[in-house]
């Protein structure tokens, strides 16, 4: 992939995919190690501000240095924290969100989080494991910033000469999920509707959420992806995360019984293809998902349960497979 300007900060690596088109690329070092975009032009716009403050302080330096001022617009992906909790940094802009981000936001507490950053590794093996995915972040300041402008249909944005459409594929990833679509430079920042590593919590939502992947493959037929996680990518790599998603549906007809466990069920599901993906391990919540969803049980985010399963998948992935360590800084490779 060819870029223009790439400039790299403490926090952040900035790749311009089109002219004043910047992807903001974060290590890949796990949970909520987000990415997010700005395109200087026109007014100025920033799709998604990250976890905490200091890495959308950095962003908001960056558009500063770049463009002179702040953007008046920021566009947010979906309600996840680690894609909306920089927000109040950008307090000034026009933060536009899908309606749905204000219901399902209440699900995450900056709070709880800031304790398990600061506490987490006396925790049960839910609280530790998360505690080693977020080392590097501080939620210290962080609060929920409202919304100003809430959308539930596709919304044409313009910056200057440049039109931005921003699509609505909810729900998949989330109830709340907004393209950014450049139609012109065939460019789009996808949130967490792409990335390595998906989790998704029902067979309802794997759909509707290879329904997204279909229609970024076969309508939109982009050029420049910008995944929620991870490097920047093309359409390949969005192939690769239906086919992950396709494959585990498939694995787990293959391999499902009404007996066994889901980790069970999970330690049968060949996902030899994908172990390249970030925590391959995480397969056992899709499982789950599908396995209670086939029982008539509902799952619940039982982060403590969820972390000692997937420790034990881990330990069989790796030595079924020989899984190789992940390389956080392979999303800055180029
Ligand atoms: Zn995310």
């Amino acid at each position: 992939m060819k870029y223009g300007r790439i400039i790299t900060k403490e926090r952040l690596k900035y790749y311009e995919v089109a002219d004043n088109v910047f992807a903001a690329i974060s290590p890949n070092r796990g949970l909520s190690w987000a990415n997010a975009g700005f395109i200087n032009k026109g007014k100025g716009l920033v799709y998604d501000t990250f976890f905490d403050l200091p890495h959308a302080r950095e962003l908001k330096r960056f558009c500063v240095e770049m463009g002179g001022r702040a953007p008046t617009y920021v566009v947010c992906s979906h309600y996840n924290a680690d894609h909306t909790w920089g927000n109040q940094e950008f307090s000034d802009s026009v933060i536009i969100m899908h309606k749905n981000a204000v219901r399902e936001h209440f699900s995450e507490d900056p709070k709880a989080w800031d304790s398990i950053i600061r506490e987490g590794q006396n925790g049960g093996p839910g609280e530790q494991w998360i505690h080693n995915e977020l080392k590097g972040f501080d939620l210290t300041g962080v609060r929920w910033q409202d919304p100003d402008i809430l959308i539930e249909a596709n919304t044409k944005i313009m910056l200057n000469d440049m039109e931005v459409d921003v699509i609505s594929v909810a729900p998949s990833h989330s109830d709340s999920d907004l393209l950014l679509w450049l139609p012109k430079e065939k460019v789009v920042f996808c949130g967490d509707v792409v990335f390595g590593g998906a989790i998704a919590y029902s067979a309802k939502g794997i759909k509707l959420w290879t329904g997204a992947l279909d229609f970024i493959i076969n309508e939109l037929k982009p050029e420049v992806v910008i995944p929620g996680h991870g490097a920047i990518c093309g359409l390949d790599f969005v192939k690769e995360c239906k086919d992950y998603f396709e494959t585990v549906m498939s694995e787990f007809e293959k391999h499902y019984d009404e007996e066994s466990s889901a980790l069970e069920i999970a330690k049968r599901c060949d996902i030899s293809r994908f172990l390249h993906l970030l925590e391959p391990y995480r397969l056992f919540i899709n499982i789950l998902a599908l396995t209670n969803d086939r029982r008539g049980v509902p799952t619940k985010p039982d982060w403590n349960y969820f972390a000692e399963e997937m420790a034990k998948l881990k330990e069989f992935q790796d030595q079924k497979y020989g899984v190789q360590s992940w390389d956080p800084m392979s999303s800055w490779a180029e």
